[in-house]
């Protein structure tokens, strides 16, 4: 999964502009999955999360993923989150959040 430089840089830039605040980052909304899909997220959390899943192109993915688990599983606890796939996201969002100093 990569997303290149020039993309993600228009992306947060068109968020930026439409004033879409407080901008969900990517690994609040990987965080928020099991809540968000079991119903414990507060109205204004859900719509924050919703927001996020329409303008992001990874977390989508992840979130579905994750509903096919809960739905094989008949419930989810955070043991149950394909550790692969978490470890996979995590990783990818720890790169696009990296400040510019850092990328070679
Ligand atoms: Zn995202």
């Amino acid at each position: 999964m990569h997303i290149d430089r020039p993309l993600r840089g228009a992306l947060m830039k068109a968020f930026g502009l439409v004033g879409l605040n407080p901008w969900l980052t990517c690994r609040e909304c990987v965080e928020s999955v099991t809540d968000f899909l079991e119903g414990g997220l507060s109205p204004p959390d859900r719509a924050r999360v919703l927001a996020h899943l329409k303008g992001c192109p990874d977390c989508p993915r992840y979130f579905r993923q994750i509903e096919l688990t809960i739905r094989l599983a008949g419930s989810i606890t955070a043991g149950s989150v394909p550790p692969g796939a978490r470890a996979v996201l995590l990783d990818a969002f720890r790169d696009w959040h990296r400040a510019p100093e850092e990328e070679t």
